[in-house]
């Protein structure tokens, strides 16, 4: 057998806590990968893994990435993940959410929850009632424009876009300039409505066919079959649903020259952002561009936590860095011939004292 620190996934990780509470029936597991920059900040997903080994592979995986979001987005936090292992639709009970917040309140502060996968704004109130550990919570408990990061991550993933386009096409408007996305969710709806009202071209997606068309009949745009939009010819294409959808195939097949979304692990494997360079494809890594939403959710955590009101210019000014941030990346990467992603996840490594 191999040891647990031996395996693929385990990168150091700080602190790995499993979490099971009988009367409830909860099974945790929350992970701490560096507490270098802060306390261990992420979400925490409720998930039916078919097997166990899955959840933990999530875990440490999202923990560290975590790690690399909140070190390059410049906050005061390192990088945690809880993930829960029931079927959120069949066995989440407010007993088991009551039990999760007293799990993170024992840590002390070392994890400080959010939402994420599977987890309502209700379930964190169950979990705020417990521990105030946690964030992103309903609008009404955490002040006008708390609850919801999803409008913040979007006008990030829109500033960022608009770089993508001035970097790699240079373009310094968006007028009239062709932008695919899929998933017209919470990010790529908000995104969608961004560009549009900047003057984009859209081509929408979404496996929920009908959300798809009725945003484009709003917004003027095209909708296409979820199947096609990663191969629609176009100038951006902007991922904004699931995670791992880059892998050689699909790279192949691609038809635009910048690829800038929100969606979470966007890469297959790290090998894959190389292949979109080979490609001449300008990548803006995912968890650069897609932090507007954690930098809302921590700067209101940390107003909760020292009594103070939620700084929203703090947000904002956060969120106008991404730009930067990103052309930063494109600069080194540019330089010295390496990925965008391998650059991002060298620079983040360097902030979290692991270079
Ligand atoms: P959401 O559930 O609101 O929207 C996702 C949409 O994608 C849904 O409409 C769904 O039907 C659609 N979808 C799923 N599979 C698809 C497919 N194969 N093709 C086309 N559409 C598909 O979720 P969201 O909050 O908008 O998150 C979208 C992505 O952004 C996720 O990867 C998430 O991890 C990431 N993200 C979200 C935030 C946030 O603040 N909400 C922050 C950072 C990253």
């Amino acid at each position: 057998m191999t040891a647990f620190w031996e395996s693929a996934d385990f990168d150091e990780h700080e602190r790995v806590e499993l979490v099971h509470d009988r009367a409830s029936g909860l099974t945790a597991i929350i992970a701490i990968h560096s507490s270098h920059l802060g306390p261990g900040a992420g979400g925490t997903r409720f998930w039916h893994y078919p097997d166990p080994e899955m959840a933990m592979r999530d875990a440490l995986r999202l923990s560290r990435g975590m790690s690399y979001k909140n070190a390059m987005a410049g906050l005061p936090m390192g990088g945690g993940k809880g993930v829960i292992l029931a079927n959120p639709a069949r066995d989440k009970t407010p007993a088991m959410m009551t039990a999760y917040g007293r799990a993170i309140e024992a840590l002390g502060g070392a994890y400080i929850a959010a939402e994420d996968v599977g987890m309502t704004e209700p379930d964190m109130a169950s979990i705020a009632a417990q521990t105030s550990f946690v964030t992103g919570l309903p609008a009404e408990k955490a002040g006008e424009q708390g609850g919801d990061p999803g409008p913040y991550t979007s006008h990030g993933v829109f500033l960022g876009v608009r770089e993508a386009v001035r970097v790699g096409l240079g373009k310094t408007s968006l007028s009239g300039v062709h932008v695919a996305i899929q998933g017209t969710g919470s990010v790529g709806g908000g995104l969608a409505r961004h560009l549009a009202a900047a003057g984009a071209r859209l081509t929408l997606a979404d496996i929920d066919k009908a959300r798809a068309a009725r945003l484009a009949e709003e917004l003027g745009a095209t909708a296409v079959p979820a199947e096609a939009i990663m191969q629609v010819e176009c100038d951006v294409f902007s991922p904004c649903a699931l995670g791992a959808i880059f892998d050689d195939e699909s790279i192949a097949a691609l038809r635009a020259p910048v690829v800038a979304g929100g969606a979470n692990n966007q890469l297959a494997r790290p090998e894959h952002g190389d292949a979109l360079m080979q490609r001449g494809i300008l990548y803006a890594p995912d968890y650069v561009i897609n932090a507007g939403g954690i930098i809302a959710v921590t700067y209101e955590y940390l107003a909760q936590r020292d009594g103070t009101a939620r700084d929203v210019s703090r947000i904002e000014a956060s969120i106008a860095g991404i730009p930067e941030r990103l052309t930063a990346i494109w600069e080194r990467s540019r330089s010295e011939g390496t990925a965008p992603s391998r650059i991002a996840d060298a620079m983040a490594q360097k902030l979290i004292g692991r270079d």
